[in-house]
This record gives C-alpha cells, sequence and structure tokens, in this order.
C-alpha cells in the first residue's frame, strides 16, 4: 500500500481539520486555519475553554490512547488532515498511527520527533552533519558527568536527555552547582528522561527561534520570533514555557536568514533525509546567535509556545494549505507565505505562582476589549458549572495584538491586560524590550 505518496498538485478535500492539544498554540492554530473558506470545521481536542470562541472551532474528546475507537472516529467526522501540537503524542507515535491508517497528518512521525525527545540523539545528528552547535558530552552515569565537570576549564550547561516540559535544562553558576544539577537528574528527578544527561559548553548571545514548515523533502518558513523564556522583567528568575514573545524579529535580517538556511536549515532536512526520516511537519530551530555564527541549541517537533500564538495572526488564508501539502508530501518549494505588513508581539499572562505551584479554579473577568488586530488565545483555561470561565494552568491566556510597529503592539496588548483580572494575575511588562523604541514606559 502507498500512504500518503508525493504526487504534486493532487487536490485533495480539505474541509475538516482535527487539532491534537489543549493549549494557547493549538487555539492560535485553530484560529489561522479557520481564515480559509475551503474549511467546514475544526475540531480541537481537548481544545479548552476559549476553542469554542473561535470560527468553525468545536472541542471534542478524543481517547488518543484507544486507538481502534479513535480511527473509527476520524473516520465518522470524515477528517482530512490531522495537525498534532504538543511533542508528547508525537514522541509515543500518533503520527506514525495515523499514517498507517491513511490519514494525512501535520506532525512527524517518532523517528524524526527524536530531534526533540533526545537532546544526545539530536546533538550527534548536528555533529553527524556539520551543524553549528555547542560542544558536548553524552554521559550515562554521576562518575562520568563528575570528571567531565571538575576537568573543564569552560562553564557547562546541564541538560536531562528526554522530555521534561522545558524544565530539563540547568545553567549552573558554579561548578557545585553543576555537580548538583547532574545528580539531580541521575537519581530521578526527571525519570525515565534522565538516564542520559548531555553536557554543553555554555555559549552566549542573543536567542531566535525559526520554524520550517517542512514535507520531508521542501519547506517553507515562517516569520522568525524571539521569545522570553524567564518568568521576571529584565529576564531575571526561573525559566517558563514562555512569557511572551515578538515576530518578527529584526535582528534576523536577510543576511543573517541566508547563513541560516545554508549552515543550518538545509542540512538539518537533507541529514533527515539521509537518516531516512521523512519529516512531514514543523520543524523548530532554536538559534543562538553567537559572535562566531547563530548555533542550534535545540531542535522541537512542533511549533513554539507563545511564538506559534504571535506568528499565526502575521500569516494568510493559505497557512493550512501549506499544512495539507506538508502532510501529503507535495510542497513545490517555491511556496512562500504571505506575511502581513504588520509586526506581532504576545503577553502571556499567569498565575501567581507559576512556573512553580499555583491554584486553578479562579474565575476570570474580561472588559471591553478592541478586538481589531487583537486576539485572546486562551492557554490555560475552564468553564464552572455555570458557565463562569476560570484559570485552569500557570499559563492562562495569550493576548496577541498587531500593527505597523512593536511601540503600537504592546501599547495595545498591555492596554487589554488592564482589562483582564484574575485574583493573582502576573505578567511581565517588558515583553519586546528589544524591539520598543519607547522603553522603558509606564504601562
Ligand atoms: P532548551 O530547553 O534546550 O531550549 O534550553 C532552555 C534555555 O537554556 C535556552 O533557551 C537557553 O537560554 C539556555 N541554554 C540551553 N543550552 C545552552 C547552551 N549550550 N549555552 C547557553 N545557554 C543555553
Amino acid at each position: 500500500m502507498i500512504i500518503n505518496s508525493k504526487i504534486p498538485n493532487i487536490k485533495k478535500k480539505l474541509e475538516n481539520i482535527l487539532i491534537i492539544g489543549s493549549g494557547g498554540r493549538e487555539n492560535s492554530l485553530g484560529w489561522a486555519i479557520q481564515k480559509n473558506d475551503v474549511i467546514k470545521k475544526i475540531y480541537l481536542s481537548p481544545g479548552n475553554a476559549g476553542s469554542e470562541k473561535i470560527k468553525k472551532c468545536l472541542r471534542i474528546n478524543l481517547d488518543i490512547t484507544d486507538k481502534n475507537d479513535l480511527i473509527k472516529k476520524l473516520k465518522s467526522l470524515e477528517i482530512d488532515l490531522v495537525v498534532i501540537g504538543p511533542e508528547i503524542p508525537l514522541a509515543k507515535g500518533l503520527g506514525d498511527f495515523l499514517r498507517k491508517h491513511d490519514f494525512d497528518v501535520f506532525g512527524p512521525n517518532k523517528d524524526g520527533a527524536r530531534l526533540e525527545y533526545s537532546k544526545s540523539w539530536a546533538k550527534e545528528f548536528m555533529k553527524n552533519a556539520n551543524i553549528p552547535t555547542s560542544n558536548f558530552w553524552k554521559v550515562e552515569s554521576y562518575e562520568a558527568a563528575k570528571n567531565i565537570i571538575i576537568n573543564s576549564k569552560e562553564p557547562l550547561v546541564v541538560k536531562a536527555d528526554g522530555l521534561a516540559s522545558g524544565k530539563g535544562v540547568f545553567i549552573p553558576k558554579s561548578k557545585d552547582d553543576c555537580l548538583q544539577a547532574t545528580k539531580n537528574i541521575f537519581d530521578g528527578k526527571f525519570g525515565k528522561s534522565g538516564k542520559i544527561v548531555v553536557l554543553e559548553e555554555k555559549i552566549q548571545g542573543p536567542e531566535v527561534s525559526i520554524f520550517a514548515l517542512c514535507d520531508g523533502e521542501k519547506y517553507v518558513l515562517l516569520p522568525s520570533a524571539q521569545d522570553h523564556k524567564r518568568l521576571n522583567d529584565n529576564d531575571e528568575g526561573p525559566n517558563t514555557g514562555g512569557m511572551g514573545a515578538y515576530s518578527p524579529t529584526p535582528l534576523v535580517t536577510r543576511n543573517l536568514l541566508l547563513r541560516i538556511t545554508e549552515e543550518i536549515i538545509e542540512p538539518t532536512v537533507l541529514e533527515l533525509k539521509r537518516k531516512n526520516i521523512d519529516y512531514r511537519g514543523v520543524i523548530y530551530f532554536g538559534l543562538m546567535i553567537t559572535n562566531t555564527g547563530p548555533k542550534v541549541i535545540e531542535y522541537n517537533c512542533r511549533f513554539g509556545d507563545p511564538e506559534c500564538q504571535t506568528i499565526m495572526p502575521l500569516l494568510d488564508k493559505n497557512f493550512v494549505i501549506l499544512l495539507q501539502k506538508c502532510a501529503m508530501g507535495t510542497l513545490s518549494g517555491n511556496e512562500k507565505i504571505k506575511k502581513s505588513n504588520k509586526v506581532s508581539g504576545c503577553v502571556i499572562a499567569t498565575s501567581k505562582g507559576y512556573p512553580q505551584e499555583y491554584k486553578t479554579g479562579l474565575p476570570i473577568k474580561i472588559g471591553k476589549i478592541n478586538s481589531t488586530y487583537c486576539q485572546i488565545f486562551d492557554s490555560g483555561t475552564s468553564f464552572s458549572k455555570t458557565g463562569q470561565l476560570l484559570t485552569n494552568g500557570g499559563r492562562v491566556l495569550s493576548i496577541v495584538c498587531q500593527d505597523l510597529d512593536f511601540d503600537m503592539v504592546f501599547d495595545k496588548a498591555y492596554k487589554t491586560l488592564k482589562e483582564i483580572n484574575f485574583d493573582g494575575i502576573f505578567y511581565r511588562n517588558d515583553i519586546g524590550h528589544q524591539v520598543r523604541k519607547n522603553f522603558p514606559k509606564d504601562n
């Protein structure tokens, strides 16, 4: 049986979409997909309380572990394209399974998801393909790690090999810190994800996010973005899933993008092919722009959150066509994503305590919002029995705005935030500080 054969220009039905996931990322994907008139229904499983306020979007509860039932339901819903949002189902092979049953899927198979779910595999992949990245050591015992840490002349970064919800990376301040972080991982802090540790040379420079929509051979780039991982203003405090982002980033000039394409993107796509990995989904390149050029810090096998919410409003209605082409393996390579002439920014409203413990179930009040070029994508929300909107996560709402410059964008975003309230609401006031001319100013 030939599955998803690569026949260019083949027209397939594209009416009903299923998006797997429950965050702001998935809601923003739904929002961008519904823009195209060919789309009839978008199912989000499980979605959240914000999903059904997006046109054509419906929540549905699918048990993705009950495989036979899943196939039956997708067939009865006449799903034309499945978009898998988060990394865990990808790492568990949901893409492989659905493809075996002839569904078009945007999201790599398990072999491709390895770029994200094994940091040591990704580092070796880069080494083989000569892709610029920091030096590294893959270690399988605390003793081996200790030896490297004690003898290292340079500061090191410590990473658990497997998936750890963005919490498996440590930037130690001293050798003792470094030893302790390594010990914690080997002692089981991240369970199986910490059986292997990657020690990396610490590199420096601004970070940028690049996304390539890939069909296994060809790819299309989305606008670049920068996110803010630290909890507090001035990039202080613990790492989070992301407190805000902006796009495009002026740091990525035409020339830099050319260099990134030549040195990093092309060799990544080629190396995947060389390894017989038919990668149909998005490749996220987390890059650091060092003094000696761009280097890969990490790959993800899915859209970043909140970069996704930030970028989606800049794309035109053909975005979903590109997703389908990637899923079918039929990109021509000449597609250009039509980008808006506007720029976009996102601020995340979080619950007090995040990224550690936080309360859920707190009522959310939203005042009058000017929705022109402003979207609120729910990240972690639910409804009470009486239909009251409640917090249901550490990251609660993504406030995304577009305008002609970043000052106007963040002006709008912070004005919108003034209309939103829940007990313990917390957000950074300096998102986009790198690109706001009038920063700092009174928000
Ligand atoms: P990751 O989850 O791999 O993206 O790492 C989280 C954050 O840790 C990155 O966004 C960087 O700020 C930082 N980081 C990761 N690897 C390195 C490295 N080799 N050198 C310096 N900082 C790093």
